[in-house]
């Protein structure tokens, strides 16, 4: 499984991404720097020098193919040896076990005496965690065990998903919840307003603010304690393992009551003492790494709704109301460090546009809706989590996220780099696959500096018509430069006046005015607006 879906096995790491296996083969072949391949290999994204030589401009941006063409001409392993997957397995434990780049060297050198280059090739996907072969992980899990996806939604660990699921004929009915595994967390989804209270069956809901911060996953056990994001990242180098790190457990360890361990959901906020209010989203890392004990200076406040486990038992089959009940007993707030997330009641649509209209007046970005009778779905956009945001009713300010797919390049200052950026809106696949057709073209909103991370960010290739990559549907508005890979691509949120008609895109539809707000870098390809999505919200523009 790890071999298969590598980019889930987040318990193996090779620390070896492109330019460190160019440097290792490098090292591997005893080539000097300035020979041909060893450039090929250091200068895998430039066309001068991975397509000139060697006629295949295909190969470019894809380190793994050069690598192997690299390889083949000095191979002294020409025919399989028929290795079993045990083998390879090994081989890689000891590549992720080697403690400085010498000893990982030393197992790459030992690759080149067991391994075709064309299997080697395949190696390097597996290190890069990156197999493309599209297939998606989810047919992957599926194969494996009808219950594999759940089960990994709910611990993120590939080790479990297999130690538990061994026979895929008997379906798990309880899922385990563990400590210092992050969880997959719940969603919201976005909904026209007069649709909220019949999705919410009429009843009474809650309305929370829609704080703009980080999402983070607390967990604690006894002293110990880790902090997850969304994506699973661990930020607990940050925020502080124990009482005495970190820019919050210091301020929090003792604001438990009877709470032996726990895993707590919420928002993790800039908060400035001075002004005592949050602060913009960009400032939070910088608040966490810099606070230094000094009580004016900013920092970071974990603002809780939610208690999925308490005391080793896991509450996400309780409602929503009893778990807020069991987190105002189990929480002693302390306002700037610890707090709770207030909410509102409402029953109608009444309530719904008086809280909207609250929220735009306080500068809010929006609200969720919440239904307090629902469990803790993982990993789920379901209609117990609604969010309502201020510019959904705005026209002149929708705010999307979309993925850039190509470009067009500069001119004056702006020259020598990609200086508007064609945005695409996904297509949703069967196999889970990428694709994009395009959609508008961003050109200001952005500084230099942030034009210029954006070219360096990604692998460009000219933009060939009649050589069009499958996963990119560009319509008659044709940019100089595609992204080379999409799934690697920057997800920026764009803000525009109005969606409006346009024949030069696949969609028939384009924004008017779009200006760049800001990357969003908790994001990834797969959370990209669809084209469905853009109709939609065409819809509901229409009918106000
Ligand atoms: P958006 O792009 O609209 O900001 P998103 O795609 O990042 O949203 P959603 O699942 O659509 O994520 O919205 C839920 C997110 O909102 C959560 O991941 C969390 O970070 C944030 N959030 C802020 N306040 C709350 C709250 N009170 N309850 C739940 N989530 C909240």
């Amino acid at each position: 499984m790890r071999l298969l879906v590598p980019h889930l096995d987040s318990e193996r790491a090779y620390d070896l991404k492109e330019v460190r296996l160019a440097n290792a083969y490098i090292r591997a072949f005893s080539l000097t720097r300035s020979s041909p391949d060893a450039q090929r290999l250091v200068n895998w994204t430039k066309p001068k020098f991975t397509g000139r030589k060697w006629g295949s401009v295909q190969a470019v941006g894809d380190f793994a193919s050069i690598a192997a063409e690299v390889i083949s001409v000095r191979s002294v392993v020409t025919k399989s040896k028929g290795l079993s997957i045990d083998f390879v397995n090994e081989n890689l434990r000891e590549l992720s076990d080697a403690a400085s780049f010498d000893e990982a060297v030393k197992v790459i050198k030992g690759f080149l005496n067991n391994y075709t280059a064309e299997e080697q090739k395949w190696l390097i996907k597996i290190i890069l965690k990156d197999l493309k072969v599209g297939l998606s992980e989810d047919s992957i899990l599926a194969v494996y065990h009808p219950d594999a996806r759940n089960v990994f939604n709910r611990c993120n660990n590939l080790q479990k998903v297999t130690d538990e699921l061994t026979d895929p004929h008997k379906r798990v009915t309880n899922f385990e919840i563990t400590l210092f595994n992050p969880i997959r967390p719940m969603l919201a989804k976005r909904l026209d307003i007069g649709e909220i209270p019949k999705a919410l069956g009429g009843k009474t809901f809650w309305m929370e603010e829609k704080l703009d911060g980080e999402r983070i996953q607390l967990h604690k056990a006894g002293d110990k304690f880790a902090y997850y994001s969304r994506r699973a990242i661990d930020y607990t180098h940050l925020y502080g393992e124990s009482k005495d790190e970190g820019s919050l457990t210091p301020y929090i360890y003792n604001l438990f009551n009877h709470t032996d361990s726990c895993i707590l959901d919420g928002e993790m906020l800039a908060y400035n003492p001075i002004y005592d209010a949050f602060m913009q989203f960009g400032t939070l890392k910088t608040a966490a790494s810099d606070m230094f004990d000094d009580p004016e200076k900013p920092r970071p406040c974990f603002v809780v709704f939610d208690v999925i486990l308490l005391n080793n038992k896991p509450l996400n089959k309780q409602k929503y109301s009893k778990r807020r009940e069991i987190l105002n007993r189990m929480i002693n707030p302390l306002r700037g460090h610890l707090q709770l997330m207030p909410y509102k009641e409402g029953k109608d649509k009444k309530d719904l546009l008086k809280a909207l209209e609250f929220s735009i007046q306080d500068g809010q970005e929006g609200f969720i809706v919440k239904n307090p009778e629902s469990p803790y779905q993982f990993d789920t956009r379901c209609s117990d989590w609604i969010k309502l945001k201020a510019d959904y009713f705005d026209g002149l300010s929708d705010s999307l996220d979309l993925l850039i797919i190509g470009g067009s390049y500069g001119k004056g200052k702006r020259a020598n780099m990609v200086g508007t950026f064609m945005c695409g809106l996904r297509v949703p696949t069967e196999d889970g696959t990428p694709k994009f057709q395009a959609f508008c073209r961003v050109g200001s909103g952005f500084t230099l500096v942030q034009q210029k991370e954006f070219h360096e960010a990604h692998n460009w290739v000219h933009y060939d018509a009649k050589n069009c990559p499958s996963w990119i549907t560009i319509g008659k508005d044709k940019p100089d430069v595609i992204v080379q890979v999409p799934t690697t691509a920057k997800v920026v949120e764009v803000r525009a006046s109005e969606i409006i008609q346009a024949t030069q895109y696949p969609s028939s539809l384009t924004l008017r005015f779009p200006r760049f707000i800001k990357t969003r870098d908790d994001k990834d390809w797969t959370m990209v607006m669809t084209v469905e999505e853009m109709y939609e919200l065409k819809k509901i523009g229409l009918q106000r």
